[in-house]
């Protein structure tokens, strides 16, 4: 196993890391940001090293620097956590060009999942159910069209390089096509450097449905059953859940047995996640993501394992730690995503916390790097805290999440919360029926 593992990230992610490789007796070290230097995962790790000024592409982008950090440090691994390096092929390669360990998968599955044409394609292949669409990227209006009169209105066209809803455009009539066409290019070209469109058939009111899988690089590969995370604004995840109110074990274990089998083939190493859009029992592949996912707690809470720990092994080349018989899913888990951010007009909020209390009690977990008197920057993603909570099912964890929400205190700035507690009370929220418009179109009607 590793002796020190540096984490290329910040926030509560970076603790997260961090607490499972102090469990496994490895050392970590922190990098941040001139910004975060009093931060919670810099005042947890055994060293921290500055790698550069505050905006992200200067410091937590700043490959350069994070590699001669992992040298002084003399670290022998890197986990890039989510978002920022940890889906770039080329830190993952540089990572091993300077045999340092890469807690992730093999920079080639990275770089196919990353290109979303190319994502299509490899799961087509390995006979995951598709979104109907082009085949491949399309180049021209007249392509568009011809791609968009053989599927039928509404459809989507997105980019190839996209990531976090952007690029996005739905196209509800053939006169609206050229227009959102070259505005989903010009986004991409802007937002990811690559203007590659692909169109998908726009479906109306799906379910969004994704499996948790892990790797062992060498053939051998499990699912963890599934997170609904339908509960979404502008394509963002709200709120996620697990199991889904609208999955049977059958459809699951079909469903997972099938991403498992495509993973085994492909020899992919790590976590992974696979991301359906589901509607009327059929489910439509969208894409993939080769790294951990923000909502991966919910997992944790409803299998008992440590996914992290399970990324630690399998990087440093040790099996599994279950095979798929001994994966059980236990109880029903809700995780929520807390903002610094208005909770009605969704602007970001940053500031001086001013007090801090953390829900508790059993059931309850909290992953978050605030504390009394932390500063959150303007500069980063507004996400300060994840509640998450486990309970034998849906109808308790949704009592013990009100609970907890209760209880959480966050003062001196503004937060999601009280949207959280507004969603608690909704009767299609409490029944399990919602599709990823729902949320949109309460906040649309009481606004
Ligand atoms: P990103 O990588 O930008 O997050 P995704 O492909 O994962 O993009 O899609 C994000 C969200 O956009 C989905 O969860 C869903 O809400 C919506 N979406 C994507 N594709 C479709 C589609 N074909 N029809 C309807 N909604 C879609």
């Amino acid at each position: 196993m590793f002796r020190k593992v540096l984490i290329a990230n910040r926030g509560e992610i970076a603790l997260r890391v961090h607490r499972a490789c102090h469990e496994m007796g490895i050392q970590t070290v922190a990098v941040h940001s001139t910004a975060d230097a009093s931060a919670m995962h810099v005042r947890l790790a055994d060293e921290a090293i500055c790698i550069g000024p505050p905006p992200a592409s200067d410091s937590y982008l700043n490959i350069p620097n994070i590699i001669a950090a992992a040298e002084i440090a003399q670290a022998d691994a890197i986990h890039p956590g989510y978002g920022f390096l940890s889906e770039n092929a080329r830190f993952a390669e540089i990572v091993e060009e300077h045999r340092i360990a890469w807690i992730g998968p093999s920079p080639q599955h990275i770089r196919t999942m990353g290109d979303k044409v190319e994502a299509k394609r490899t799961a087509g292949a390995l006979g995951l159910p598709l979104v109907p669409g082009s085949d491949g990227a399309v180049e021209t209006v007249d392509d568009a069209r011809k791609v968009a009169e053989e599927f039928g209105y509404p459809v989507l066209v997105k980019a190839a390089a996209g990531g976090g809803g952007r690029g996005m455009k739905v196209v509800e009539n053939a006169a609206m096509l050229e227009g959102a066409f070259r505005q989903a290019r010009a986004e991409a070209k802007a937002a990811f450097g690559h203007d590659a469109v692909y169109i998908e058939k726009y479906l109306q009111n799906p379910r969004h449905i994704e499996f948790q899988i892990f790797g062992d690089g060498k053939g051998q590969a499990i699912h963890l059953g599934e997170r609904d995370c339908s509960l979404q604004r502008r394509h963002q995840k709200v709120l996620e859940e697990a199991p889904s109110p609208v999955l049977s074990a059958a459809e699951r274990a079909r469903m997972g047995g099938i991403c498992a089998r495509a993973m085994a083939d492909m020899h992919y190493r790590g976590a992974g996640t696979i991301e359906f859009l589901w509607e009327k029992g059929e489910f439509y592949f969208i894409e993939m993501n080769t790294r951990l996912q923000v909502e991966h707690p919910v997992t944790e809470m409803l299998t008992g394992l440590d996914l992290v720990k399970e990324q630690l092994r399998v990087a440093a080349g040790l099996p599994l730690s279950r095979t798929q018989d001994e994966v059980e899913l236990k109880g029903h888990a809700i995780e929520v995503r807390i903002n610094a951010e208005d909770p009605e007009s969704f602007a970001p909020w940053p500031g001086l916390v001013q007090e801090f209390h953390a829900a508790g009690g059993p059931g309850v977990r909290i992953d978050s790097a605030l504390y009394d008197g932390y500063r959150v920057p303007p500069t980063y993603d507004s996400l300060i805290a994840k509640l998450i909570v486990h309970a034998d099912n849906r109808p308790d964890a949704i009592a013990r999440l009100k609970r907890a929400l209760e209880e959480m205190v966050v003062g001196g700035i503004r937060t999601t919360i009280p949207l959280h507690q507004r969603l608690m009370t909704e009767a299609d929220f409490q029944s399990g029926d919602y599709s990823i418009k729902w949320l949109e179109a309460l906040l649309a009607r009481k606004n």
